[in-house]
């Protein structure tokens, strides 16, 4: 018989932390915990066999199920002194979802379960606190109608509510035992009329329709769209947790609280918690009341308070991880209830994995492993430009000083429910969340927001939580701001703001400010630097190299700052785009004689010349990798709206008959656009095939490229230009294109006396080259995989079309992944390193790298190492995650050997 259910308690668990595909994460770390000797209340999971099993056979629980469960009832009624449903010595527990990974508030848990109209006298005669007894009663009855009964919880918060303000009482805490009797009452007709039944009494019930619910709440909408950002899969289930309930609603020696053993903004080491006087834990959790500092608790109790301090230090030693804990106060006594490893913003994650390398409980290549590599990126993103925050507080601007709760500058406009924020975002509008607090029912909403504002809630609060972990600005409990949600604005002192305005969230600072304030390039912080000089270590010596996408100096600088290790691709169109140069370049294009068409080159050539300069200044003792003009002509000229409104005006001035002049030059400009419009540009004019029907386009950049390394050459900085023929598809192309080449820049060399040493090679773009890739070597000196337009030519989709179908290819599952965004490695990726290995038998030393969008996307990277490449090339803001990606995939390649780490 399959074993179903496990036991936790007394000093003694039958699950562990390796257990967590089976007990969920909370399960398995509470047996954990149990084990470790720290106090947890007793209890049993249900595991997610059983919930799968279940699902499989149309929701009927398994046979045997509901035994195991009655005889680890039983065992914890032992344990306890209690009896569930008893009328004297009544046990209550508490029902608890719990996933394999945290899906924080995304599902469904039951507090004080066992109550009925008997039991509950029982523990007000039990506890000789009548009031604490009644109150967990309409906790109870609240929590189960909700998630058994499917009633809303606001029908009951509403009779609350009235009920308060009948009697003046400004808070829960203030409502007498005696009408929170009649409360309850008032819930039990109010669930009879909704339902057409009675609340059910018979508490065993309770345990099945609640376990029942808990299993089913994986399915609730939150859970489902938490499981899609997050790419769970739908099939792990939750596993559910019942225990003993502990109680921190038993007055002022008892409370509850959450903490995180070091900061999760920040990284910093101190322990983050805060602590609700008098309260059960769903309080803090649900942001319903804001809760105090951790203070509170060490003032009140300071041997509670070093004993959980103690508790904290030795969970994160033990698990080696910071922690996210939850606890509870009873009567002066403390209960652990759940520890898991605690999200965090990039900067805390980089800051944590560096710290606890330095105090030695992880090593230096698990500190590696343990940053995401976006992470890295993140920390290098935009923050606001300091004069002008000041500035803008300076000029009355600021709205509200909130909690800082998630780091990161946002600007956006303001919008007050998720839905419109997933709607307006969708639309590439920027939009800041603004809710007086969240529930996970907003989560897509805050993932499609730049930034979150909370008028509510604390620091742990769910707003908080989740920010945190998905990296967005969060700023909450700014309680100035008072937000009118059906009129869909907020007000603060003399400002009302309406949705669509636009404000500025800085979750560093907890500075909610109107209107936008301009922001500057982040900096590589000292724990990120640290990271990535650890990874770079492990890079060296054959790892994967890393270079930048950089089109001109500025951008070069930048990539270096970085990490760059050399330019993988300096796309030159780019800089035909630039406003003063583009009348040239299109009088070359329109040339109807080659004199024209040169001469036109020639006032290209030095602006070139200038630019290359300033990049291998950049690069200097780096190699720079130039790729020859790749886009088909038309693209510089004018584009279809603007030439429809050429030949309206062509036609005015016909009409007109005047100013002959301007008329010829827009009949040649439009004869151009017509005589240049391609059918498929994509699969047109472009790349190679350009240079080779028109030579002197080639012929001037490779002029200019030589010269500009002589030029810098002579001034004693380190060139080592890369020439590379964009497109090539045949034999033929490769070996004229590169003849070509030769004899521009040996000229420029012999012209000016100076000897650089520069290589010709090809990106491979079409399937064709990497299919011949052998031949192709033959004459190329290296290879760089352009993996966007092989992705293109491989599925056949054109990357600006694609958005009309991969939507839905995505949802039927169709295809795995955008592979525009994640290398598709099952075929795009074959061609990859079936080219890599038929370049290499020509040439074994070929160098192959990759400068598609790819190269920086960590899983792409790891591919990249795999099959051999020498480096991949990104944009410069995803170089350090590129930096630190590699140096994962070589790790991890290392560790899966017996090869020694160093
Ligand atoms: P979530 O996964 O949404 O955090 P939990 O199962 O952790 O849900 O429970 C919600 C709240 O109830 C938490 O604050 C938790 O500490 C508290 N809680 C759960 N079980 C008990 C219990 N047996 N005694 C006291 N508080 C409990
Ligand atoms: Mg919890
Ligand atoms: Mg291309």
């Amino acid at each position: 018989m399959t074993k179903y259910v496990y036991f936790f308690g007394a000093g003694r668990a039958e699950g562990s932390s390796v257990m967590r595909n089976l007990l969920g994460g909370k399960g398995c770390e509470l047996a954990e915990m149990t084990n470790l000797g720290i106090p947890v209340p007793p209890g049993f999971t249900i595991t997610t066999q059983a919930w799968v099993h279940c699902q499989r056979a149309g929701r009927k629980w398994p046979e045997g199920l509901w035994d195991q469960i009655l005889e680890h009832l039983d065992r914890l009624e032992q344990v306890t002194g209690t009896r569930l449903g008893d009328g004297e010595r009544p046990l209550l527990v508490s029902v608890r979802s719990g996933a394999r990974v945290s899906m924080p508030g995304m599902m469904e848990t039951i507090l004080n379960l066992g109550l009925n109209d008997a039991t509950v006298e029982g523990l007000a005669a039990r506890t000789g606190n009548e009031r604490f007894a009644w109150d967990c009663y309409r906790r109870f009855v609240t929590m189960f109608s909700d998630v058994v009964l499917d009633l809303r919880r606001d029908v009951f918060e509403g009779h609350l509510g009235a009920m308060k303000a009948r009697l003046g009482a400004p808070t829960d805490a203030d409502v007498a035992a005696g009408e929170l009797r009649k409360l309850v009452q008032a819930y039990h007709e109010e669930i009879a009329t909704r339902t057409g039944k009675p609340f059910p009494q018979d508490v065993r019930n309770q345990l099945r329709l609640a376990i029942d619910a808990v299993f089913d709440s994986w399915f609730a909408k939150k859970a489902t769209e938490y499981r899609r950002i997050h790419a769970i899969p739908e099939d792990w289930g939750t596993a559910v947790t019942v225990m003993a309930m502990v109680f921190g609603n038993l007055g002022e020696t008892s409370g509850t609280g959450v903490g995180f053993t070091r900061d999760p903004r920040t990284g910093d080491t101190r322990f983050y918690a805060e602590y609700l006087s008098n309260a059960q834990g769903e309080d803090v959790v649900a942001g319903i009341r804001t809760p105090q500092p951790i203070e509170a608790l060490r003032d009140r109790m300071p041997a509670v308070y070093a004993e959980l301090l103690e508790i904290a230090t030795r969970l994160e030693r033990h698990y080696k991880d910071m922690q996210d804990i939850e606890f509870t106060v009873q009567e002066g006594t403390l209960y652990l209830l759940q520890t898991r490893s605690g999200k965090r913003s990039a900067r805390a994650a980089v800051k944590v994995a560096v710290d606890l390398e330095k105090e030695h409980v992880i090593d230096q290549h698990t500190a590696i492993l343990r940053v995401k590599p976006p992470e890295v990126n993140e920390a290098i993103r935009p923050v606001f430009d300091d004069r002008e925050r000041a500035a803008a507080i300076g000029g009355g601007r600021l709205l509200a000083r909130g909690l800082p709760a998630a780091p990161g500058a946002a600007v956006g406009q303001v919008v007050f429910d998720a839905d419109r924020a997933v709607e307006w975002a969708r639309g590439g509008q920027k939009v800041i969340l603004v809710r007086p607090e969240t529930a996970p029912e907003d989560v897509a909403g805050m993932y499609a927001a730049e930034g979150v504002v909370t008028s509510r809630g604390g620091r742990t609060s769910h707003a908080a939580v989740v920010a945190v972990g998905m990296g967005k600005a969060c700023v909450v409990g700014a309680a100035d701001l008072s937000i009118d949600e059906p009129r869909r604005q907020f007000q603060v002192g003399p400002h009302v703001v309406h949705e669509g305005d636009v404000i500025s969230v800085d979750g560093g600072t907890g500075e909610v400010v109107l209107g936008a304030i301009q922001t500057v390039e982040g900096r590589l912080g000292d724990e990120v630097r640290e990271l990535l000089v650890w990874a770079d270590f492990y890079r060296r010596n054959g790892g994967l190299g890393v270079r930048a996408n950089a089109d001109s100096p500025v951008d070069a600088e930048r990539a270096r700052a970085f990490g760059a290790e050399g330019i993988g691709l300096v796309r030159t169109e780019h800089m035909f785009f630039a406003p003063d140069r583009l009348p040239v370049v299109r009088e070359m294009i329109m040339a109807s004689d080659q004199a024209t068409r040169r001469a036109a080159l020639e006032r290209l050539r030095p602006v070139q010349r200038d630019d290359f300069i300033g990049i291998f200044r950049a690069m200097d003792g780096l190699p720079v990798t130039i790729r020859l003009l790749d886009p088909p002509l038309h693209e510089f000229l004018p584009n279809w709206k603007e030439y429809k409104e050429m030949v309206a005006e062509q036609s005015r001035l016909e009409a007109l008959g005047t100013d002959p002049e301007a008329r010829r030059r827009l009949g040649a400009l439009i004869e151009a656009v017509e005589k240049l419009r391609e059918a498929n540009p994509m699969l047109g004019h472009r790349g190679c095939r350009l240079g080779i029907t028109h030579p002197e386009i080639y012929g001037m950049q490779v002029r200019a490229i030589m010269e500009a390394a002589c030029t810098a050459a002579e001034q004693g900085i380190g060139v080592e230009p890369e020439i590379m023929i964009p497109l090539t598809g045949t034999v033929g192309e490769m070996k004229e294109t590169l003849e070509q080449t030769r004899r521009v820049a040996d000229g420029v060399m012999a012209e000016r006396g100076v000897l650089v040493r520069y290589l010709v090679g090809t990106m491979i773009e079409v399937p064709r080259a990497a299919l011949i890739a052998q031949k192709i070597a033959e004459h190329a000196e290296f290879f760089s995989f352009g993996t966007n337009d092989l992705t293109q030519l491989t599925f056949g989709y054109s990357r600006d079309d694609v958005a009309k179908f991969l939507p839905k290819y995505l949802d039927m599952g169709l295809v795995p992944a955008d592979p525009f965004a994640l290398l598709d490695q099952e075929g795009v990726g074959e061609l990859i390193a079936l080219g890599i290995d038929r370049g290499r038998r020509r040439r074994p030393d070929l160098k192959v790298g990759i400068c598609g969008e790819h190269g920086g996307e960590a899983s792409s990277v790891e591919f990249c190492y795999k099959v051999g490449m020498n480096y991949v090339s990104c944009s410069p803001y995803l170089i350090p995650g590129a930096r630190l990606a590699a140096a994962q995939a070589r790790i991890r390649d290392r560790l899966a050997g017996s090869d020694d780490l160093r």
